[in-house]
């Protein structure tokens, strides 16, 4: 079936930009290890993301189990159940125990207000995520952090690219992890990075993605591997060319998203951030099946007959995982509870037409 939409599709750059890109490898033979294309990658995105340090990694879940065990962490991490599974699998990885805040019903954001009651003196870092590509609320975070000083690690995968108040989404925080995994905004197949201010969390940082190794004969410490590969971030410097473009034309496609879909009895959609220049990751949609006619699963499960693959983003909640069974009290999260039974993320991505836009919209707005 050749009209299928799927959720998304990888930004890739034309085929012989990349085999251009990649020539010199085989004159080099220098395919990992921070070699010449990882050297200007991290050039590259300390300045496009508006940050004074990066370090590449060998994915964004790396990036961010390995940056908590970098700031030696202990006890309690205070986190949201609405996010990828990786946000909380890095704390308990670490052996820290997650306490979950509950989100906003507007931007699915950790909901600030219910951030110090769940402040214990165990509390060590908040690990809040921009998620949707949605910024949380850094003012009160930071306010909040430095009231009880506790660190803040920022799961940035969904925000590549963003700024905020003019400042780079990365620069906040202690530090911001970012994904560069193939289906997100920008890739390099497998990546991620950490974007931080302090020097000495990011030597720490450098040691666990290297084995400690800072010499030939020195092992400095205990580290992991998670080095970012010349491949990866060979493709990382190509698509890094387009990916203004790639979120311009994300744009437009969300902007007629919105149009269509906006005053649908039983459609929410996220709210608009002020002072946030985007990148348009996701599309997420909200089914009230009191007010339309279909549940969040039948919606999907009709889409998909028509050829048209959606994402449940995020269900099930990570603090109703098999893995924690018995562990959380998700009722203790009840607006995530609510959200994730009734949300959709809709089919998008810099190649997805305008006609295809208004078929998935059309069937949408067909079923009310
Ligand atoms: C993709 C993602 C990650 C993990 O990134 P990988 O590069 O796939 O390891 C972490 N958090 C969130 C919210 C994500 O969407």
């Amino acid at each position: 079936m050749n009209n299928e939409i799927l959720v998304t599709r990888s930004s890739m750059p034309s085929m012989d930009e990349y085999i251009d890109e990649i020539k010199e490898l085989w004159d080099t033979r220098w395919i990992t290890n921070m070699g010449e294309k990882h050297k200007e990658l991290q050039r590259k995105l300390i300045e496009y993301l508006k940050v004074e340090n990066v370090d590449l990694l060998t994915n964004g879940h790396m990036a961010l189990e390995l940056t908590l065990q970098a700031l030696n962490l202990s006890g309690e991490v205070i986190t949201t159940p609405f996010t990828f599974a990786s946000t909380t699998h890095a704390i308990v990885r670490n052996g820290l125990t997650p306490v979950f805040c509950d989100i906003n019903p507007y931007d699915f954001t950790l909901d600030v207000t219910k951030l110090e009651s769940l402040i214990t003196d165990k509390t060590s870092a908040i690990v809040p995520v921009h998620v949707y590509g949605n910024i949380c609320n850094i003012e009160e975070i930071e306010r909040i952090s430095h009231k009880y000083d506790l660190r803040v690690i920022y799961d940035a995968a969904h925000t590549f690219g963003e700024r905020y108040k003019g400042r780079g989404i990365g620069s906040f925080g202690d530090a911001s992890c970012f994904s560069f995994h193939a289906t997100k905004v920008f890739n390099t197949i497998e990546g991620g990075a950490v974007c931080y201010r302090d020097k000495e969390l990011g030597e720490k940082l450098y040691n666990l993605k290297n084995f400690g190794i800072r010499g030939p004969e020195t092992v400095e410490s205990v580290g992991a591997n998670a080095k970012m590969n010349e491949f990866s971030a060979a493709m990382g410097i190509c698509n890094l060319r387009y990916v203004d473009a790639d979120i311009e034309k994300r744009k437009k496609i969300v902007e007629h998203y919105r149009e269509r879909l906006t005053n649908i009895e039983g459609i929410q959609l996220n709210s608009i951030q002020d002072n946030v220049e985007s990148n348009y990751a996701y599309f997420p949609v909200i089914f009230d099946e009191k007010t339309f006619c279909y549940s969040r699963n039948e919606v999907a499960d009709r889409l998909a007959e028509q050829g048209i693959f959606t994402r449940k983003y995020f269900y099930p909640l990570t603090n109703t995982f098999d893995c924690f069974h018995g562990k959380f009290d998700a009722n203790k999260t009840p607006v995530a509870l609510h959200i994730a039974k009734r949300v959709l993320t809709l089919p998008l991505y810099a190649e997805l037409s305008i006609e295809d836009v208004d078929r998935i919209c059309d069937l949408i707005i067909n079923m009310n």
